[in-house]
Order: structure tokens, then C-alpha cells, then sequence
């Protein structure tokens, strides 16, 4: 399969790989010191079309396809994982299922906003006692007339103090297990919504993760996304398509990793010559390397799969379930590689790869949550298994 970008791609890739070099790499380490989100560069970013990637031009979005959506974050993450998680959950699990799910009078009010960046999006899944184990969230949304009053707490949101809206499960039906869950529209100025702790995270720390507490939040019935219990099959559609960012996030993370560690090994000297020279350096060099191209192509296929469904425009459901073991596979040996190849980064640069003063330093705690956050790689062994075994006849 040839996976080479089109002309409008690589022009996506130049674009952003020179705004990363001119806008972000130079304020990064102050930026990362003081966990100062990056307003102004995001703000840039959104003017650039880069909020709303996938979000059709008629709906106020830059309307491209999933493979440059992630060339595009490949190249935020090679500067900046952080940048690239914010950019990934307004693009995907914020903006996808409004997109997919929402009725007219929901997509006017908040697409054209989340595409032109002038609004952020987030998603809240997780709660202290459900992450992998979704059906299992405990926030309940009671219909009260024409609102529904939620409770619960939801944890590590990301964009979560700077959002314009937020995509929230909670159970209209506690006894229907996976088929009581509903999706939500909140804004932040909604009564009883409010933002009640900061995540203190290892890395990422651009990025603002917090706790949400919804306290009798009332949200309007209009509000409602989708149909009462389908949230959980929304949430799981979005976090399909997510997964493709999150690896393309991952493999940008470790060719940045890379880049730093050959011009690493090339400058520094050992035994008189360039630590370059040795065997066992060039050795990691060429692994990190060959990882990342088979991790592009994973990902990039797992896009190309994506734009086909979308083009193909299937029932949902059918492209979803197609979807979704191409996005796991992709996002599972994305992360895991991401993981070595920071590691090897570190390695080869020796104490100062364990110094904050060097990006790899940054990119070993950054590329630690990737194997976590939408999905760990536990739960996407489960997908590939299930999928498979389904493939082979069930178990
Ligand atoms: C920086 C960051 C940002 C995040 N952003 C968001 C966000 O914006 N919105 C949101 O909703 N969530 C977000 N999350 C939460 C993230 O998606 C969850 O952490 C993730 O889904 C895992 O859930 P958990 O942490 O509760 O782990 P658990 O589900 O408690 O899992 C703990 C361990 O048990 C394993 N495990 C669990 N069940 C099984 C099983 N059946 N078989 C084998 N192993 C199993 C897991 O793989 C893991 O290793 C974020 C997390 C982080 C760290």
C-alpha cells in the first residue's frame, strides 16, 4: 500500500512542522516549568484550521481527511506531546461525536465555534471508580421537565478548565448497565458544573487534566446528545477514531525522540571519537528508526481505513466496528513503541538525558501515558483478540 502524502498533506506537514519550530519550540521549557497552558499558540493553531480538522467546511471546520489529521499531530507531537493532546481531544472526541450525533440546531451552535478553535472541546468518560470499565461510570442524569439534573465526578479531563463545551456521560437508566448511559452537551456556565480539582500529573504538562464535580448540573433537555442509552456506543465510536490521533501523537513523540538522540550521538565524544560511531549506539538508532516507520504505517493505514469508511458512508455502527481494531492496532504498538524509543533517547544521552534541560527528558514522562489514556494497552489487546477470534469463528 503506498502511503505517500498527497501535495495538500505534505504542505500540512511543512505548515506545521515550521509553526512548531517558530512558535512553541522556543517557549517550551518555560511553558512546561510553569504547567502554563499554551493560549496563544492554541489560538494561532485554530486560525490555521487545525481545531477543527475534521469537521466539514460547511459546519465551520477545515473539512480534511483523517490521514492529514494525522500528519498534523505527528508533527505538533514531535515538538510538543502536550500541544498534540489538547489538539486531539477537540478535533476527535469532542468534535466527532457532535458532528456524528448531533441534531441541527446542536451542530450550529457549537461546530463553527470548535472549528474556527474559537471554542475548545472535552470529553468526560472516566470517573474515580469506572476508567477501562466504562459501563461502570456512576454520574446519573434525572429528566426533570425540560432539563436533566446530573451528579457525579468526573476525573482527568483534559482541555477541563478551558473548555467551551464538554461531551458528558452519565446514566439515565442505573439498571440498564451499558445501555443507560447517555451523552450530554455542557457548557461550563451551566448551574451546578464546576471544576473542582488539578490533576498532578508526571507529564504533559501543558496540558490542564482536572476533576469535574457536576452537583445538581442542569443541563436543557436540547442537550442531550443522541438518544437516552446510546452514550456508551458514542463514547466507543469516539474513542475509535481518537485512537488514531493518540498513535500519531505517539509516533510524532518518538521521531522527535529520535531526531534528538542522532544529533546527540553525533556530537558527543567518548574514547575520542563521537559516540556515533559505536556499534551498540548505532544499534538503538536503527531500531528507534525501524519502529517508527512500522508504527507510521500502522497508523496511517488505520487513517486511510477511517477516510474509506467515511467515504463509504456505511451505517455507523458497521464502520465503527471495522474501524476499531485498525485504530487498536495502531494505537497499541504506537504507544508501546513510543515508550522504547524515548527510553533509548534517555539512554543514549547518557546523565544529561536525565536532566530537565533536554527535550528527551520531557519525552520519556510525556510518552508514559500514552499506552494509558483512551484506552490502555490491556483493553486494546482486548479489541484485537476479540476481533480476531470473532474472525476465526468465536471462541
Ligand atoms: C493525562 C491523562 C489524560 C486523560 N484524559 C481523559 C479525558 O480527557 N477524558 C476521559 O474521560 N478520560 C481521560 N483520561 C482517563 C483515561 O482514559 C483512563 O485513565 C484509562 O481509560 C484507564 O482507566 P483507569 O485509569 O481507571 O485504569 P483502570 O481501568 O483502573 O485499569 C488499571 C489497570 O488494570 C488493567 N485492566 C483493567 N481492566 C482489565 C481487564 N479486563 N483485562 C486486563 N487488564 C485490565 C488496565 O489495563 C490497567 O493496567 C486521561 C488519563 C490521563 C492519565
Amino acid at each position: 500500500m503506498d502511503f505517500s502524502l498527497s501535495s495538500d498533506q505534505q504542505l500540512i506537514r511543512d505548515t506545521v512542522r515550521q509553526f512548531m519550530e517558530t512558535e512553541v519550540r522556543p517557549v517550551l521549557r518555560e511553558y512546561e516549568r510553569a504547567h502554563r497552558f499554551p493560549t496563544e499558540q492554541i489560538k494561532k493553531l485554530g486560525e490555521m484550521g487545525y481545531c477543527g480538522m475534521l469537521i466539514p467546511e460547511e459546519w465551520g471546520g477545515a473539512g480534511m481527511d483523517t490521514v492529514s489529521y494525522a500528519v498534523m499531530m505527528e508533527e505538533v507531537a514531535r515538538v510538543d506531546a502536550s500541544t498534540a493532546v489538547i489538539l486531539s481531544v477537540t478535533n476527535s472526541v469532542a468534535s466527532a461525536p457532535l458532528l456524528k450525533h448531533g441534531n441541527e440546531a446542536q451542530k450550529k451552535k457549537y461546530l463553527p465555534r470548535l472549528g474556527r478553535g474559537e471554542i475548545i472541546g472535552a470529553f468526560c468518560l472516566t470517573e474515580p471508580q469506572a476508567g477501562s470499565d466504562a459501563a461502570g461510570i456512576q454520574s446519573r442524569a434525572e429528566r426533570r421537565g425540560d432539563e436533566y439534573v446530573l451528579n457525579g465526578t468526573k476525573i482527568w479531563v483534559t482541555n477541563g478548565d478551558i473548555s467551551g463545551v464538554y461531551v458528558v456521560f452519565a446514566k439515565t437508566d442505573a439498571a440498564a448497565g451499558a445501555r443507560g448511559v447517555t451523552a450530554f452537551l455542557v457548557e461550563p456556565s451551566f448551574p451546578g458544573f464546576r471544576v473542582s480539582r488539578y490533576e498532578d500529573k508526571m507529564g504533559l504538562l501543558l496540558s490542564p487534566t482536572v476533576e469535574i464535580a457536576l452537583q445538581d448540573c442542569r443541563v436543557p433537555a436540547e442537550n442531550r446528545l443522541g438518544e437516552e442509552g446510546q452514550g456508551l456506543k458514542i463514547a466507543l465510536e469516539a474513542l475509535d477514531g481518537g485512537r488514531i490521533g493518540i498513535a500519531a501523537q505517539a509516533v510524532g513523540l518518538a521521531q522527535g525522540a529520535l531526531e534528538a538522540a542522532a544529533k546527540y550521538a553525533k556530537q558527543r565524544r567518548a574514547f575520542g571519537k563521537p559516540i556515533a560511531e559505536n556499534q551498540a549506539i548505532q544499534w538503538m538508532l536503527a531500531d528507534m528508526e525501524t519502529e517508527i516507520e512500522a508504527a507510521r504505517a500502522l497508523t496511517l493505514y488505520a487513517a486511510t481505513v477511517r477516510d474509506r469508511e467515511s467515504a463509504a458512508k456505511d451505517s455507523a455502527e458497521g464502520a465503527s466496528r471495522r474501524l476499531g481494531p485498525h485504530a487498536s492496532r495502531a494505537k497499541l504498538y504506537a504507544s508501546e513503541m513510543a515508550n522504547r524509543v524515548a527510553y533509548k533517547a534517555v539512554q543514549i544521552h547518557g546523565s544529561a538525558g536525565y536532566s530537565r534541560e533536554t527535550d528527551v527528558e520531557r519525552m520519556y514522562r510525556d510518552a508514559r501515558v500514552l499506552t494509558i489514556y483512551e484506552g490502555t494497552s490491556e483493553m486494546q489487546r482486548t479489541v484485537i483478540a476479540r476481533d480476531l477470534l470473532r474472525a476465526a469463528g468465536g471462541l
